[in-house]
């Protein structure tokens, strides 16, 4: 009918001005048709206005900033055609909130970033900095855009950190508060920390798992060792052991 009509007409214009932006022309293989399509539905709820350029291209996400009006948010754009899918699948066993989600890499990857959205919501309930959440649709994430005058703000690995002590108790405290919460990074290390107007903010959460996960303990195991391994590097007498016992109480 004309309503359907027109909705495509809307749809292929708006499809066009993306693929018309000199910076997508590189990416075009991480837009299929659906992901145009969710990008769509989120631009027509006016989660995003416009596409600005891209701030990261990972293994298995891109990570672009956008507008929203006044604002500025940044979108993770998942590639369901990623090839670390198996490993994705992995993350949510044993996790309840995503039973049954089965071998389907489409259902897989969405699955993923459903996980990554509430588990951002979770760190947030839970007093630790992450990037506020904003909208989830398919296999695109929004999420508050951490900036610092514009620009996308540094990992922890990119700056130099005055007051290792200090940003390692917030560290600390941060991973504890999780896993209070019953999360599990699972990635944490200097290059998912962003430093911004003098706070820590954890970013990367999609891999983040439940205490239920047969894996969680070597998780935090891993991600104590990265942090305390970090901090060691920066003049301090840390180890992946104390850090385990201080989150973990054990
Ligand atoms: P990946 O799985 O590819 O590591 P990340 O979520 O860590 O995905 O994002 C990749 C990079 O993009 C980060 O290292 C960071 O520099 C930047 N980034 C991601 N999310 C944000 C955000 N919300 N605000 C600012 N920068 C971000
Ligand atoms: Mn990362």
């Amino acid at each position: 009918d004309r309503i359907a009509r027109r909705r495509d007409r809307e749809f292929n214009e708006f499809r066009k001005r993306i693929k018309d932006t000199e910076r997508f022309k590189l990416e075009e293989s991480v837009f299929d048709e659906a992901t145009y399509a969710a990008i769509y539905k989120l631009v027509q709820d006016g989660h995003i206005d416009a596409f600005g350029g891209p701030i990261s291209t990972g293994k298995e996400a891109n990570v672009y900033t956008a507008k929203a009006g006044e604002a500025e948010v940044a979108v993770k754009v998942y590639r369901i055609n990623s090839s670390d899918f198996k490993d994705m699948r992995g993350y949510l066993d044993g996790d309840p909130r995503f039973e049954g989600i089965g071998q389907d890499k489409r259902k897989v990857v969405m699955a993923w970033v459903r996980k990554e959205f509430a588990n951002l919501k979770r760190a947030q309930k839970a007093g630790v900095r992450v990037p506020n959440p904003i909208a989830v649709e398919r296999n695109v994430l929004v999420m508050e855009y951490i900036a610092t005058d514009g620009d996308r703000a540094k990992r922890l690995n990119e700056v130099h950190i005055e007051n290792p002590e200090t940003a390692y108790e917030v560290v600390a405290e941060y991973m504890q508060r999780l896993y209070d919460a019953g999360l599990v990074h699972g990635d944490l290390s200097e290059y998912n920390i962003v430093f911004h107007d003098g706070q820590l903010v954890v970013i990367d959460l999609g891999q983040a798992v439940t205490k239920h996960h047969p894996n969680a303990g070597d998780f935090l195991e891993r991600d104590c060792e990265n942090v305390a391994d970090f901090f060691a590097r920066q003049g301090m007498d840390v180890t992946g052991e104390q850090l385990y016992e201080f989150v973990s109480g054990e």
